[in-house]
């Protein structure tokens, strides 16, 4: 059974997320502040965690880079409320291999936590390809026939 913490300060969301992990299968232990994930992160049995950017204590590119410093490699799937591409880029750039922000549905964390759980551990691409379409599943870029293109996530997800 893959364990997975969840790092977020608003109830009704952990709650959401948490049980909705739990019915998955899933082992999970929620924190509510940074301090409290970075320090829950150290716990080597947690196979994903799931990092709200916006927490108290520690705010999650801290957490994030505080982990990565450290060398724990488990992927990291951020939450952001801001939909600014700024904070995404920053996450990514920071050591997060995927994101999502608010509002967002359970099907869509549950589809990327099992992709990064997927991909963890092994050597497979990270980069998917047909017909002239290549989906980046790390950095969530899009090329057409080597263009680029802009996708919003859940473009990105149906398209995955
Ligand atoms: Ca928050």
């Amino acid at each position: 059974m893959s364990r997975i913490l969840i790092a977020e300060d608003e109830p009704g969301i952990a709650s959401f997320i948490e049980k909705g992990l739990q019915a998955a299968g899933f082992s999970t232990l929620t924190v509510e502040d940074g301090r409290t994930a970075a320090y829950a992160a150290r716990d080597r049995d947690f196979d994903l965690m799931i990092l709200d950017l916006g927490l108290p204590g520690m705010d999650g590119r801290e957490v994030l880079a505080e982990i990565r410093g450290r060398g724990e490699r488990m992927p990291v799937i951020i939450l952001t409320a801001r939909s600014g591409v700024e904070e995404t880029v920053a996450g990514l750039e920071g050591g997060a291999d995927d994101y999502m922000t608010k509002p967002f549905s359970f099907e869509e964390l549950l589809a990327r936590v099992k992709v990064r759980l997927r991909e963890r551990g092994t050597s497979e691409p990270l980069q998917l390809e047909a017909g002239g379409v290549v989906l980046d599943l790390r950095t969530r870029r899009v090329q057409v026939d080597g263009r680029e293109v802009e996708l919003s996530a859940r473009e990105f997800s149906l398209a995955e």
